[in-house]
């Protein structure tokens, strides 16, 4: 199985990266994608993904929420020289959800998530990577600028999907996917298992991103990447296949998208 989504920056300031990795690969977790979100965790995972080649893999990316702080134009002049050695650009996006509730305020923070999503989807097409993107409450605008962007489509997964079928099939007819968390084992997560099934086992990608998010029962602890094998035992039934079925697909799915 392949965890296509994760963040191991405080289990590396906790002393316990390593037994998470190995933890990982003993649930049958080969491979994990360490998804960046700001100039600090780079590094950290361009290291990981050398010290467990073929295990961890990286990608750079300034997230959204980190709009708020005033270095950021120099954060995205740092990432191309992470760019060499990346599987991909990411996590990438617009996110509404933390907005200041000053409107002038969330309109000046708006204008600047734009402004680094905008840069950065451009540094993904000259490199021609895949793109991992977060878009929270904010999907619209997020597939709009991708259309501007020239980047292709078929490089872009909006990862944590949490939109609805309708959203999912916007994607697909781009020739997009969308991959999911543990958040489709909530209860109140409907929408999510509708979009799954509505898109089908052909772009099936899981990710956990610990670690936050832990599925079903382990809900409310620290999520880790062996907790992706949960969600596929619960995608399993979802599609009502059996859960090799879903190690398979997703596992084939993740290496086709990813260039594994
Ligand atoms: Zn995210
Ligand atoms: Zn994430």
């Amino acid at each position: 199985m392949i965890d296509t989504h994760c963040h191991l920056d405080s289990f590396v300031a906790a002393g316990i990266a390593d037994e998470v990795v190995a933890r990982a690969r003993a649930a049958g977790v080969e491979k994990l994608l360490l998804a960046g979100t700001r100039a600090e965790d780079w590094p950290l995972y361009r290291q990981l993904a050398g010290r467990f080649a073929g295990t961890c893999f990286y990608a750079v990316g300034l997230h959204p929420e980190y709009c708020e702080r005033d270095d950021w134009r120099e954060q995205i002049s740092q990432l191309p020289d992470f760019v060499a050695g990346a599987t991909a650009i990411g996590e990438i996006g617009l996110d509404e959800h933390y907005m200041p509730k000053s409107a002038e305020q969330a309109a000046v923070l708006r204008s600047r998530q734009e402004q680094m999503f905008r840069e950065q989807l451009a540094i993904a097409k000259t490199a021609r990577l895949p793109v991992i993107i977060h878009a929270r409450e904010a999907f619209d605008r997020a597939v709009a600028m991708i259309d501007e962007s020239g980047v292709d489509w078929r490089k872009v997964v909006f990862h944590c999907f949490s939109e609805t079928p309708e959203q999912v099939k916007i994607l697909n007819a781009r020739g997009g996917r969308a991959s999911f968390t543990g958040t489709i084992t909530y209860k109140n997560a409907q929408n999510v298992r509708d979009s799954a099934l509505a898109q089908g086992l052909e772009r099936l990608m899981l990710e956990t991103d610990a670690p936050y998010l832990a599925p079903g029962k382990m809900r409310g602890k620290t999520c880790e990447p062996a907790f992706v094998v949960q969600t596929a035992a619960f995608v399993a039934e979802l599609f009502g296949v059996p859960v090799e079925e879903i190690d398979a697909r997703t596992t084939a799915n993740a290496c086709e998208f990813f260039g594994f």
